[in-house]
């Protein structure tokens, strides 16, 4: 499934750990599970004593069935969810959404706005357009590009009601993806589940965007490793970790490659084009939407207009950046890997 391609944990934990998938008690005072969810994997880790276990083992459901809620919400692949309801019927008349999903659709516009419009969860049918393009093995034209890109822009043509929680489209045929931001935030809200039952230290990992709370097992900051996303294996950095998100993009085996060339699956809404040459983007930050918010909308603007914006704006203070970007040539020169 190509959406799986996500297969490699994209920021790996280490953290004296190496047990497989499944729910476990690692080495020491650590509990860690492992599930598919929202396109890709969802990994788990609880500081737990063995007298915790059957507690830790009981809020890590939990956290599962709030990932997969979220899941059931927002996915844009799917046709039960609210995001679809959305995608219908928003054009028609205003759409009522949960609280959460209006949560992340008003976050997203305030995005959008902050990224000079290089975030935008309207990329909807240019992602469809691009995807379709991919399976047919040709390019879209400039007529198709031209009216995917007329249905974009969430400042400007998406409306809000807070007290009714509604949305509404502008322009017909507008579509929204949350694929960009939906899992930061949901593992913001699984992080709320887990001290909600009582754990302080823990990682919850859902492809990439990681959100750290407190210590490891040995009481010391969790090391994440920060993905390196033009290689299977390995890590551009390792990073000491604590109370706070870290969100990474990238385009490893997201892509469709039309004529023998290869295209992002992250958009460039402004131009209607997919992100040109390869990059792997990393955001610390507070919490984490905004981790994976900026970390997409990163890979969209170039590594100076991202720390420009970032910088220009003191709600964003707190937000760290690695740009890691080359060519698409530089690829062909790349080692071969050994498989692992
Ligand atoms: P991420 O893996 O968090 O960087 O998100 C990439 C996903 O976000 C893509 O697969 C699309 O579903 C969606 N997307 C693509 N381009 C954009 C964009 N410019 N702004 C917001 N979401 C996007
Ligand atoms: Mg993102």
């Amino acid at each position: 499934m190509k959406r799986l391609a996500l297969l490699f944990l994209i920021l790996a934990v280490f953290a004296g750990c190496g047990g497989k998938s499944g729910g476990k008690a690692e080495s020491g005072n650590l509990y860690k599970e492992t599930q598919e969810l929202m396109g890709t994997f969802a990994t788990v880790r609880v500081v737990a004593g063995k007298e915790d276990l059957p507690r830790a083992q009981e809020a890590v459901n939990k956290v599962f069935a709030c990932l997969r809620h979220m899941e059931d919400l927002m996915s844009f692949h799917r046709e039960d969810t609210e995001v679809a309801q959305v995608n219908r019927e928003a054009f028609d008349h205003p759409v009522a959404v949960s609280a959460e999903t209006f949560e992340v659709i008003k976050a997203a516009v305030q995005f959008a706005k902050d990224t000079d419009g290089a975030f935008d969860i309207t990329v909807g049918p240019l992602v469809k357009l691009w995807a379709d393009a991919g399976k047919a093995g040709r390019l879209p034209t400039q007529e198709e590009i031209a009216d995917a890109l007329s249905k974009v822009g969430a400042a400007a043509k998406i409306k809000l009601d807070e007290e009714k929680k509604t949305v509404q489209f502008a322009v017909k045929g507008m579509s929204i993806d949350l694929g960009g931001i939906a899992k930061g935030y949901a593992v913001d809200r699984a992080i709320e589940v887990l001290r909600a039952a009582g754990f302080q230290d823990a990682i919850i990992d859902v492809g990439g965007n990681m959100t750290v709370i407190g210590r490891n097992a040995d009481g010391k900051k969790w090391t994440v490793g920060v993905k390196n996303f033009f290689r299977k294996n390995g890590y551009v950095e390792q990073v000491e970790a604590e109370n706070m998100a870290v969100s990474t993009s990238g385009d490893y085996e997201r892509f469709v490659v039309i004529n023998g060339h290869r295209y992002s699956h992250i958009i460039d809404p402004r131009t209607g084009m997919p992100v040109e040459g390869a990059a792997s983007v990393t955001i610390i930050a507070g919490d984490g939407m905004t981790a994976d918010a900026w970390s997409t909308a990163a890979s969209v603007l170039g590594s100076s207009k991202a720390l420009e914006l970032l910088r220009k704006d003191a709600k964003y203070d707190d937000c760290q950046m690695l740009f890691a970007a080359c060519t698409q040539g530089f690829r062909d020169y790349l080692a071969p890997e050994e498989e692992k």
